[in-house]
């Protein structure tokens, strides 16, 4: 069986990332930067002022000066100031040659055209200037290739002279839940029937990453119906992601339909609980991740792998969450042959198994919002030890 660091390095060689493509900047957030954005512009352009009040030269001052004029944001004073002048300027005005300070409004007291120091005034050159190229300068690299656009870079870029950026193209995603037993959410369920949430977590879980999801729904435990599900989707999607019909019981149809269907299948096997039986490969262009139906199953093989291949495929530089460390609140055993990732939950820096360990359960998913992570024959640790987790969603 795979081990699963060697199982999420398989997954991601699968596929190169997705081919850029140019974007508008309001539409770049949460994708990954294709290229380094160099400024195409300084910033600030010019000194300007960073407050309401009167420009001159330090060496003015206490004055009185003569005011000779304004500035304003967008609306320059257009000449120099000479000795003994000032001007009224606003902030994000132009500085002009001769003046080298801004003394702000309350230190000063107009009276017809001269400016009258009060309070303490200035008492350096440059106070309450931006001075040019402050933040940044033409040419600069300011945004480095593979960066998660947020809107602080997305502003950056803006300042820095874009209306467009090269990002990462969103992977389509479609998913597929399986399984004769499923109702959409919200259905009346027989006591045969159980309603699908596989579909719904997923589409919460990939919420907020760089992807396009379509929800295709259920499909029965039916070859010929599932193989052309698989097909329709192949043509479209980047990922396919189905759920249940992964293992080797009779209903169990995903690799048979996977084989019809042409598709090559890397690895079906991983060594991780819960999770055992999670299948990858692809129909052509299309990924195939094929997770397993047990709800909390398919949230811990989608948060481990579904989560980095979307990232991959947009972009990313670092797909893979880095794991935190918190001390246990718990004795926990040794690990066994496979990788566990235990439902548990953190709090204060303290992190608490669940002791609800089956994977068919869905109210531990309810309280965890970590994964603690028990790698294989790690020796038993007592409460208090320092264990890894992955927070989840
Ligand atoms: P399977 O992998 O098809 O054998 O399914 C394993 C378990 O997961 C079964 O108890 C299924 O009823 C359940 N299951 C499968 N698909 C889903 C789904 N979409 N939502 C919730 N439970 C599911
Ligand atoms: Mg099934």
């Amino acid at each position: 069986m795979l081990r699963v660091e060697e199982a999420l390095e398989r997954l991601l060689a699968l596929s190169p990332p997705l081919p850029s493509v140019t974007t508008l900047l309001e539409d770049a957030v949460g994708c990954y930067l294709a290229n380094e954005v160099a400024a195409r512009r300084t910033q600030p352009a010019a000194d300007l002022s960073a407050m309401d009040g009167y420009a001159l030269a330090v060496a003015d001052l206490p004055g009185p000066s003569h005011i000779v004029g304004e500035s304003a944001a967008g609306r320059p004073f257009d000449g120099r100031l000479r000795a003994g002048e000032a001007i009224r300027i606003f902030t994000g005005a132009y500085v002009p040659d001769g003046a080298d300070c801004v003394l702000i409004q309350e230190d000063a007291q107009q009276r017809r055209e001269y400016l009258h120091l009060v309070g303490d005034g200035i008492n350096r050159q440059g106070q309450h200037i931006r001075r040019a190229g402050g933040d940044f300068h033409i040419g600069d690299p300011v945004l480095r290739a593979g960066t998660l656009l947020g809107a602080g870079q997305i502003a950056l870029a803006a300042m820095a002279g874009y209306g467009v950026l090269g990002v990462g193209q969103r992977p389509k995603v479609h998913l597929l839940a399986t399984g004769d037993e499923l109702v959409a959410p919200g259905e009346v369920c027989s006591q045969a029937t159980i309603p699908s949430s596989n579909n719904v977590m997923l589409r919460a879980l990939l919420r907020g990453l760089p992807c396009d999801v379509t929800d295709n729904g259920i499909v029965g435990d039916d070859l010929a119906a599932l193989e052309a599900r698989l097909k329709g989707m192949a043509q479209s999607a980047d990922i396919i992601v189905t759920t249940g019909g992964v293992s080797v019981g009779d209903h169990d149809l995903v690799q048979a339909a996977l084989k019809n269907c042409g598709a090559k299948i890397d690895f079906w096997k991983v060594a991780m609980r819960p999770g055992k039986p999670i299948m990858a490969g692809n129909i052509g262009n299309a990924l195939v991740l094929g997770l397993p139906g047990n709800p909390a199953s398919a949230f811990v093989t989608a948060s481990l792998f579904l989560c980095p291949l979307v990232r991959h495929l947009a972009g990313s530089p670092t797909p893979f969450a880095e794991p935190c460390a918190a001390e246990t609140t718990t004795d926990l055993p040794s690990g066994g042959i496979r990788t566990e990732f235990l439902r548990a939950y953190v709090r204060d820096g303290k992190i608490t198994a669940d002791d609800r360990q089956d994977s068919g359960m869905v109210s531990p998913l309810a309280d965890c919002n970590a994964l603690l992570i028990q790698d294989v024959d790690v020796p038993a640790r007592a409460r208090g030890s320092v264990v890894r987790y992955l927070p989840v969603a």
